[in-house]
């Protein structure tokens, strides 16, 4: 049954078809189809350029999709000014049967094309002959400068009467007001055939003068189809992956602020589903980047194999896809398009003759359901993802409750961004001592947020919301930036230390982090060795391949990388030691009841010697006593960390606590040299602790 608008475009059609024929046919009825004779050359020459204009559009950017311009205008509009109209009807038609049969347009529209067609020449020829007098058959050549103006406004009218045919049938078809689409795509139209048609005038009169200067007048054709190229490359470039050809991350943005309009207008509901490939990382190192390639470009082709035509697919990067899943009817059909996606996953992938099973994790968020805008889809559909990679090879649709992201708690999230942009964050800095010497090696900066109704918030208050937000990168520049001007500081007092600053998970699939990290080193001309970066090893399980990635970056730059909190994750000892580390960090979990708890002893002890096995410099944190620093030094680790040695300071104590340190120093310097010959004994197989020795220091 034909909807209503469905009939409203027929009819539109009919009624345009029909004047145009009916146009067609009066010309050239009326015309003496011999006069063409009076100035062949200039018919012939501007139905030549027509006719190659016509069928060599120009291809131009717009948007996401390419739009097509012709030059035809510029050379149908000068020979409706000069040439007989007949001649200018005809070829035009002509023109646009050859280009409509080229590209297999349906019968319909190539009717309604050449009508359309037809009654814009007429129009502008009508309104030319008014203003000046001539005969609307046939043409003469320009009296310039008389002529200018009504040539000019000729082609006003050409404009407006092709821009608002074409606009009408795109309103009826897609079902939107009339003046909206008028209005969206007059800009395009003016700065496109606006310019193309004023220089109708300057064509016409070239060619009436003499044929020498066709040439010259096709120079700025070709240059304007040579810079549409390069321009349509140009935006292919920023808005497609090159290996893919799949949309990136910024026209996938694009296509859902679209999904947006349109689903505000038909209430539609849509999807946003991420794509995550489990264990890519592996078979990119164990088989090398050219299969890992092959693979990409296979799962990329599977997920557009199995979404209808008006979905999306992007690559987001790495093994990381999107999908645009529009027109659902219930959030069951979202589910149903994750569950196809990964079924065509599923199916075993070959890759330079090997046989790989990929298996992969999708989350899904939902328009209107989950959220109105697309950070918040994006962000949903990503604590979506994150709930599956903890199954692997499962789909998640985003579930509010799990989520811990309520509404006080997303409103910190809001108000974070005004805090970071009025300086609402500072930082504290708790120093990591040498078991052996005491020596002060560095300091932790950790960050806190003066909230202006809830007094200052600690890290767990605030960090875990904004965690998969767009503001913890932010928020992690600021914290750096803050603690690399503290150090410059200290370091020109005198004082050899480094400074330690924690990453999040979003930062170790961050490419750009690395070049962030290098430009804020050299812009405060600190050596990287000075600088510190923590990442726990859950971060890194929860992603591996992009983790390994980024921290060798890092690495490359001279900054040392600490695994964090080690002991709590599910790290394999496997990674622990791909991943060129510099330094572990035992969880205090392990460390404040050392003294008291065997299990927690052996775990440290074995910790230490295992960090030491592997290279790696061993901190403890959360070192509440001195009961617990004798036990660490005993056991040689390197460097401890917690209450008991500085509970976290603010960055004005810290100069002062350096100092007073540098002064102690000597006076403690007895204290810890007994303590390195306890140690010592210890290790010789003497009793320790030694009874009364320590009491004697
Ligand atoms: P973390 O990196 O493991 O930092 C050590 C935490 O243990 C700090 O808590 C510190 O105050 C606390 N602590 C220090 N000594 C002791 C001790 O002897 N006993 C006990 N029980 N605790 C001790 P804080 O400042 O609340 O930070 C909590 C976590 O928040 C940090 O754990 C770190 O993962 C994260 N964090 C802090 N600052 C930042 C930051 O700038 N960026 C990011 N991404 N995370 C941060
Ligand atoms: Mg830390
Ligand atoms: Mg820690």
């Amino acid at each position: 049954v034909p909807t209503r608008p469905d009939v409203r475009l027929r009819a539109f059609s009919a009624v345009v078809g029909t004047l145009g024929f009916l146009t067609l046919f009066a010309v050239l009825l009326r015309s003496d189809i011999t006069r063409i004779a009076e100035s062949p050359a200039t018919g012939v020459v501007l139905a030549l350029l027509l006719f190659g204009g016509q069928l060599r559009p120009i291809v131009v950017p717009r948007g996401d999709h390419h739009g097509e311009i012709t030059v035809s205008p510029t050379f149908a509009l000068a020979l409706a000014l000069v040439g007989p109209l007949w001649l200018a009807l005809l070829v035009q038609g002509l023109a646009v049967v050859v280009e409509a049969m080229r590209a297999r347009k349906p019968a319909e529209k190539v009717l309604f094309d050449v009508a359309e067609h037809m009654l814009t020449l007429f129009a502008a020829r009508a309104v030319f002959c008014l203003l000046t007098g001539n005969d609307i058959r046939y043409g003469v050549p320009l009296d310039l400068p008389n002529e200018l103006v009504p040539a000019l406004l000729a082609g006003g009218v050409f404009f407006v009467v092709k821009h608002v045919l074409s606009c009408v049938v795109l309103a009826l078809t897609l079902e939107e007001p009339l003046f909206s689409r008028l209005a969206r795509d007059l800009p395009f139209q003016i700065s496109a055939s606006g310019v193309l048609l004023s220089f109708a005038p300057v064509v016409a009169a070239a060619v009436a003068q003499t044929l020498w200067l066709v040439p010259l007048l096709l120079l700025p054709v070709a240059a304007i189809h040579k810079s549409a190229q390069l321009a349509a490359e140009r935006e292919r470039q920023a808005l497609y992956d090159t290996l893919t050809d799949l949309p990136n991350r910024a026209l996938l943005r694009r296509r859902m602020s679209r999904a947006l309009e349109d689903a505000e207008r038909s209430g539609e509901r849509f999807g946003v589903l991420l794509v995550d490939l489990d264990h890519f990382k592996d078979i990119n190192d164990t088989l090398g980047h050219h299969v890992g390639d092959d693979l990409i470009v296979e799962v990329a082709r599977r997920l557009r194999r199995n979404l209808r035509p008006g979905d999306t697919v992007a690559r987001l990067g790495g093994d990381e896809f999107a999908v645009l899943a529009v027109g659902l009817d219930r959030p069951d059909d979202g589910i149903a398009v994750a569950g196809r996606l990964l079924d065509a996953l599923d199916e075993p992938f070959t890759a330079d003759s090997v046989r790989l099973d990929i298996q992969a994790s999708l989350g899904l968020a939902l328009h209107p359901d989950h959220g109105d805008d697309i950070d918040t889809l994006l962000q949903r559909a990503d604590i979506a993802l994150y709930d599956a990679k903890s199954e692997r090879g499962t789909v998640r649709l985003y579930e509010p409750e799990a989520d811990g992201h309520t509404p006080e708690r997303l409103a910190l999230a809001t108000e974070l961004r005004t805090g970071l942009q009025v300086d609402e964050l500072f930082l504290e800095f708790q120093p990591k001592v040498a078991t052996l010497t005491g020596r002060v090696v560095g300091l932790e900066a950790l960050v806190r947020w003066r909230h202006p109704r809830h007094g200052v918030l600690m890290p767990d208050d605030f960090l875990p919301v904004v965690e998969n937000t767009g503001l913890i990168a932010p928020l992690t520049l600021t914290v750096l930036d803050k603690a690399l001007s503290a150090l410059a500081g200290w370091r020109a007092d005198g004082h050899d230390v480094s400074v330690a600053v924690n990453l999040s998970v979003r930062h170790l699939t961050d490419l750009d982090l690395p070049r962030q990290v290098d430009a804020l080193l050299r812009g405060r001309g600190i050596p990287p060795s000075a600088l510190v970066l923590e990442v726990t090893e859950t971060v890194i399980m929860s992603d591996p391949s992009r983790a390994v990635a980024v921290l060798d970056l890092l690495r490359d730059l001279g900054v040392d990388i600490a695994i964090d909190d080690f002991g709590t994750g599910y790290s394999s000892l496997a990674y622990l030691r791909r991943l060129q580390i510099d330094e572990l960090k035992i969880d205090k979990s392990f460390v404040t009841n050392v003294a008291h708890d065997e299990g927690d002893a052996v775990i440290v002890r074995s910790t230490i010697e295992m960090g030491h096995n592997l290279g790696l410099r061993v901190v403890a944190e959360g070192v509440e006593d001195d009961e617990t620093l004798q036990l660490l030094r005993t056991w040689r680790c390197d460097v401890a960390q917690g209450y008991g040695i500085s509970v976290p300071l603010a960055v004005d104590q810290v100069a002062a606590w350096l100092g007073q340190r540098n002064d102690a120093m000597s006076a403690f310097g007895d204290r810890w040299i007994a303590a390195a010959l306890a140690a010592a004994r210890h290790e010789a197989g003497l009793p320790f602790p030694p009874a009364g020795e320590e009491a004697a220091c």
